[in-house]
């Protein structure tokens, strides 16, 4: 009962260990030991992290240990490149499992062991049913399942199982299923397979292997040769936990795991499914695995995501065994806090248009200081030039003002950000009619942007010194998916996508000092939002991301 009780942001999983350690508990005077097992098949999403923090997060509350292991007992879709990719992201994250990386493919002997010795116990045989006849076979709940292979001689069995392995028989042929109890109320207990036949090359174990073990078998055994207390995982396997512990007290090993099983996390406007965004990667929707709209880890870091903001909304969603689906908005928010705090103020023109500034003399500039970040103490200022010649955003000014437009518009006063206070006299259009020069007077005893005399002045805006701006490409984001729920079970998520989650800019002016700016490297671009240098971005070709907006976008 005790599983069941959660307070919102709360923990039950420290209750229960809590409780364990305790002496007399199932684990006095042991150190707690987790796992992480993510199956090589796709790069880690954000619904992993979930897993991590809680996986590494109990090892490091407890001064326990974590390993990592590689869940790789299914042949057919894993990939080097995703066991690389994990390790990168796992520690990008500051986890560490130092020498405790594992292959569960590196299990295989001994789990044949294991299951020639429950053979041997007269606790498994070699049935000849089909898949198709397994499932036609299974019973209902009034009607226990069947298999006319059930009592078959432990001799038979051993022979059988002894002749798959060393590849006789052919796929679907043949499987060896556990005998437990075919009239169970939970169906995986009704005599599950745990092995099957299977011709296929491992990406480790190459054609060793034509017979593999179910995870339902496999898991329990992993977890009991690395002497694992708290096997934690998603609440999908809560109705396999019967045959985890059935498994656990079968065979012949003396080490003592629990399964505990936490809610998955979800999140609007995202699919969190490695099958679902590697159909976005192999299908074209997205330029990669870390496609900044992408909901992985590596998506998340070239977005501008740090391991703290992303762990920090892990944090704030608890650990419940309720599911739970939280808004998108959320992870934004703390990506935000943590960039308000951290994050280093620049001035950039994303839609820019020629500001002159006409009594200002030709050929001379002066530096102005912009402060790094009013929100951290001592973070310091950085020095950006002025000129005669300027690039504001077109949207700050206004021939024609409407009702409460406080920024450029011919006869107004407008502060240029930590510059000077200039009045605005006009503008230049071409034949078309469009704007594309902005003119204006500086007031040369406002220096710092303050009035001596106290005048108001309302507006304040960004600006860059057309003198030594460098150009850049923009990249904003918005959400992958319009529709809410695009992981609906019966959805088609493809449809689901928002055409327009990619903007691209072009021209973009940014103050000097960006140009030497790094992959990853954030900052806040006033009064615009958080960006980062793109991992693609070079000192001749700058590309920033747009991380999040400055405020929350999701407002109801
Ligand atoms: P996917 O459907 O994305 O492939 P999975 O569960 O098959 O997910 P694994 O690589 O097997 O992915 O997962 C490794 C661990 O991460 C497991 O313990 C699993 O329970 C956990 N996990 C995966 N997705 C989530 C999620 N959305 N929320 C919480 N934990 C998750
Ligand atoms: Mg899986």
């Amino acid at each position: 009962m005790a599983e069941e009780l959660t307070a919102k942001g709360g923990n039950f999983i420290r209750d229960i260990i809590d409780e364990e350690l305790q002496e007399g508990g199932r684990c006095y005077g042991k150190k707690v030991h987790t796992r992480f097992p993510p199956e090589p098949n796709g790069y880690l999403h954000i619904g992993h992290v979930k897993a991590l923090c809680i996986d590494f997060g109990m090892a490091e509350t407890y001064g326990g240990i974590c390993n990592l292991r590689m869940d790789d007992t299914n042949p057919a879709k894993e990939d080097e490149e995703y066991v690389e990719a994990i390790k990168e992201d796992i520690h990008w994250l500051g986890f560490d499992w130092d020498d405790r990386f594992y292959y569960a493919s590196d299990y295989f002997e001994k789990m044949y062991e294991f299951a020639v010795g429950l053979i041997k116990k007269g606790l498994a045989y070699v049935c000849e049913l089909s898949p198709d006849e397994v499932r036609d076979n299974r019973g209902d709940l009034t009607h226990p399942a069947t298999s006319p292979y059930r009592d078959r001689p432990i001799e038979e069995s051993l022979d059988l199982f002894a002749r798959m392995r060393a590849g006789e028989f052919e796929d679907g042929k043949m499987t060896l299923r556990a005998r437990i109890d075919l009239a169970s109320g939970n169906f995986n207990m009704r005599d599950p397979v745990i092995y099957r036949i299977h011709h296929a090359e491992h990406h480790r174990q190459g054609n060793k292997w034509c017979i593999y073990p179910m995870y339902d078998f496999a898991h329990p055994i992993e977890d009991m040769l690395e002497d694992i207390t708290h096997s934690l995982c998603s609440l999908e396997f809560e109705d396999h936990r019967p045959l985890y512990n059935w498994v656990r007290e079968n065979i012949d090993y003396d080490t003592n795991p629990r399964q505990i099983e936490f809610a998955r996390l979800g999140i609007n406007h995202t699919v969190l499914s490695k099958r679902k965004l590697r159909q976005l990667v192999e299908e074209g929707y997205v330029a990669g695995w870390d496609d900044p709209r992408m909901p992985t880890l590596s998506g998340l870091r070239r977005r501008g995501y740090t391991p703290s903001s992303v762990k920090n909304f892990i944090e704030r969603i608890g650990v419940a065994k309720v599911p739970n689906t939280v808004e998108i908005a959320l992870l934004e928010h703390c990506l935000r806090e943590d960039l308000n705090e951290n994050a280093t103020r620049a001035l950039a023109v994303l839609h820019p248009v020629k500001l002159t500034v006409t009594n200002y003399p030709e050929g001379e500039g002066e530096v102005f200081e912009v402060e790094n970040n009013p929100t951290k103490e001592n973070s310091g200022t950085h020095k950006v030039s002025f000129s005669k010649h300027l690039f504001i955003e077109q949207d700050d000014f206004m021939e024609e003002p409407v009702k409460g437009y406080f920024r450029f518009f011919p006869g107004n006063e407008v502060r240029l950000k930590s510059a000077y206070v200039v009045k605005c006299t006009g503008c230049v259009k071409d034949e078309a009619g469009n704007v594309v020069e902005v003119l204006c007077e500086y007031d040369p005893e406002t220096r710092g942007g303050n009035t001596p005399d106290g005048r108001k002045v309302k507006g304040t805006v960004h600006w860059v010194d057309a003198a030594t701006a460098v150009d850049a490409e923009v990249r904003l984001y918005s959400l992958l998916f319009s529709d809410p729920d695009p992981d609906a079970s019966g959805k088609d998520f493809i449809a689901c996508l928002n055409p327009d989650s990619l903007e691209t800019l072009k021209g973009c002016k940014l103050e000097a000092a960006l140009a030497d700016a790094k992959a990853g490297d954030g900052y806040q671009f006033m009064r615009l939002g958080y960006f980062c240098a793109d991992k693609d971005s070079t000192p001749e070709k700058l590309i920033f991301n747009r991380s999040v907006s400055l405020k929350d976008s999701f407002k109801k």
